[in-house]
């Protein structure tokens, strides 16, 4: 029971990555509460709580956050989870494109932390985990909007643990390859089969082994964590 008495909050924990995070730290003592735009498809595990949020609307993450506090009296942990990708080239993406990646990817990441922190600060104690990728540190050609998410997310991370490390809140970032996820199955086999094939360990990683990842920088025993970026990715950096 690693995060017993824990209120925790993850975005995008309907499917993937957020959904594995949110039955881990469930098992593992937390009061969770999943939050997403959409409904998962298996039922969360007994005592999560459902939340609708769309990381892009701040109006959304006042009344989410407003309502974990409301029901637990804090909030310990956020996971900034949700999250979209696109593949176009700079010389072909178009500006709405641009936008939503940014609104969701990034500005969901922003509105997150200036939530939590919020309501961190005065308790004086919080850990916020935002996962990036891979790509958020190396290149693969295209997917230019979510390598600047990504790239963002990585060194908003490292801003916020600096500013805030006085005020006893950490904030990591995750660095996932490629995971076996219904986002990466809906992508053409060709490219899964190159990412693949170009990380060392040749197999997908699971949403459990990130979620793994997760539950260190969520408990207690990462207390001496923070502005670090973790990378669970097969090899894939260490190129
Ligand atoms: P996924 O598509 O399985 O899950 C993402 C979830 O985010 C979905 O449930 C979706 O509904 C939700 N979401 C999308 N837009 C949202 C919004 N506006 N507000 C709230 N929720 C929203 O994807 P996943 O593979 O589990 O990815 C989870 C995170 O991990 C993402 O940030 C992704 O970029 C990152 N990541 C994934 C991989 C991978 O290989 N799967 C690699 C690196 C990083």
């Amino acid at each position: 029971m690693r995060l017993n008495n824990k209120t925790v909050l993850v975005t995008g924990a309907a499917s993937g990555i957020g959904y594995a995070i949110t039955q881990l730290f469930a098992e593992q003592g937390a009061t969770v509460f999943a939050s997403d735009v959409k409904a998962p498809a298996q039922p969360y595990a007994d005592g999560i709580q459902a939340l609708d949020l769309d990381v892009a609307s701040e109006a959304a993450w006042k009344a989410a956050v407003d309502t974990v506090v409301a029901k637990t009296g804090r909030l310990d942990v956020l996971v900034n989870n949700a999250g979209i990708i696109a593949y176009e080239p700079l010389h072909e993406l178009g500006i709405e494109a641009w936008n939503r990646m940014i609104a969701i990817d990034q500005t969901g990441v922003f509105l997150g932390m200036r939530e939590a922190v919020r309501v961190m600060r005065p308790r004086r104690s919080g850990s916020i985990i935002n996962i990036s990728s891979i790509w958020g540190s190396a290149a693969v050609a295209g997917a230019h909007s979510y390598h600047a998410a990504k790239g963002a997310v990585r060194n908003m991370s490292k801003n916020a643990a600096i500013t805030y490390v006085g005020d006893g809140i950490r904030v990591n970032s995750v660095h996932p390859g490629f995971i076996a996820t219904p986002l990466t199955d809906a992508q053409a086999p060709d490219l899964n089969e190159a990412t693949v094939g170009a990380t060392p360990m040749k197999r997908a990683g699971q949403p459990i082994e990130i979620a793994y990842g997760a539950l260190y920088l969520a408990s207690d025993e990462s207390s001496y964590v923070t502005g670090t970026e973790l990378v669970i990715d097969g090899g894939y950096l260490a190129q």
